[in-house]
């Protein structure tokens, strides 16, 4: 068996799910097996502790931000660990007001575990320093957002975060590892739902967590352990497969996001377009945290109302009337269909596939006509 030697990130998401040894699989199987082989001590004798195929992937995504990783059988089940690990003993929970709307849910369901959501917006950085200092909390923050792609200043969060002593989470499924580093701007974890850009097939739904905190770290593997979110190997093999390609295809979607936010600026049917690399006002700091692209997702606004909205996305002919993003096919929906969502009612999210972009502007092109 021969080490994985050092490497960047983007060579470690093709080699780190692996170790070498003459006449070993290059590509090994799924581990499908609940159970092995154990006796005296039982640690690992049992599936639901671990298993060698997450344990490839966990090698893998955690090498994109240079941390242990902790995987789940969803971005979901990767935040209820993450809020239960933290909360407990601290009184409030910071989040953004719109961000994930599942996120604010999930506080809302896990507040007599310890802390009450409160929400903030996290571009306006003396709001958040003003419930930080109210008691021990935890700051949760999510940039980009979904769906509106706001941007917000990691660094400046995270400055904030330490003074108050409270740890700082950011749910980086957007962006990924590969385009922002959350770890590097003081969070203490970073979270990532697997089912969107980093397996990148709309083929499975996962989540993990990064972090380099080892208390934190053993936390979320109990939980895991105890809740029981574990992830199916055959998904993890799944997983790890399509990470191999992130970069490729993440640098292409996000070139294809950019060259459609931009087309669709000049639209006269559309009032608003939300993409973090079109957004003159948080530029900067996008460019700062996002140095190799904003990612696949983007956001517009129609003049009209919901049925309109509805008409648009029902008259895709390439571009897939469907939720998630990150996949190979472009996607889209009227967000606010969703209850519990906070998006404006005519609010089209569009996720960026690899169709070449002619394509795809093409498509937007004859259903907004
Ligand atoms: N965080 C964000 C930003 C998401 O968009 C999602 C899913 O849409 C999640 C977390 C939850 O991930 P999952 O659907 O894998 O549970």
């Amino acid at each position: 068996m021969t080490e994985t030697p050092a490497m960047s990130a983007d060579s470690a998401l093709i080699h780190a799910g692996t170790q070498r040894g003459r006449g070993e699989p290059v590509v090994p199987p799924p581990a499908l097996t609940s159970i092995f082989a154990s006796w005296g001590e039982p640690a690992d004798g049992y599936g639901r502790g671990g298993n060698p195929t997450w344990a490839a992937v966990e090698r893998a995504i955690g090498a994109l931000e240079q941390a242990e990783a902790v995987i789940f059988s969803s971005g979901q089940a990767a935040s209820m660990a993450l809020m239960l690990a933290l909360a407990a003993g601290r009184d409030r929970i910071v989040l953004p007001r719109d961000g994930y709307y599942n996120a604010r849910v999930l506080a809302d369901r896990l507040r007599p575990h310890g802390a009450e959501p409160v929400l903030a917006d996290l571009q306006d950085l003396s709001e958040v320093e003003r419930e930080l200092s109210r008691g021990p909390a935890v700051l949760w923050a999510e940039t980009p957002t979904n769906p509106l792609l706001r941007v917000a200043d990691l660094a400046a969060l995270g400055r904030l975060a330490a003074a108050a002593s409270a740890p700082m989470i950011v749910d980086n499924t957007v962006a990924t590892g590969l385009l922002q580093q959350p770890l590097e701007l003081g969070a203490v974890a970073s979270l990532c739902s697997l089912t969107k850009s980093a397996s990148g097939h709309s083929d499975l739904i996962m989540g993990a967590v990064m972090t380099r905190d080892p208390e934190l770290l053993a936390g979320l593997r109990e939980w895991r352990s105890l809740g029981g979110g574990i992830a199916g190997p055959a998904e993890a093999w799944l997983a790890l497969r399509g990470l191999k390609t992130l970069p490729l295809r993440i640098e292409r979607q996000s070139a294809t996001a950019l060259a459609i936010a931009q087309y669709l600026a000049g639209h006269p049917r559309v009032s608003a377009v939300h993409y973090p690399g079109t957004n003159e006002r948080t530029l900067a700091v996008a460019q700062a945290q996002m140095p190799r692209g904003f990612g696949p997702l983007l956001s517009f606004e129609l003049a009209g109302d919901a049925a309109d909205a509805d008409a648009v996305v029902g008259a895709a002919r390439l571009i897939v009337p469907a939720t998630s993003f990150g996949g190979a096919e472009s996607t889209w929906e009227r967000r606010g269909r969703w209850p519990g969502e906070s998006a404006p009612a005519t609010l089209i999210r569009l996720s960026a596939g690899l169709e070449p972009a002619a394509d795809l502007i093409a498509d937007i092109a004859q259903s907004l006509a």
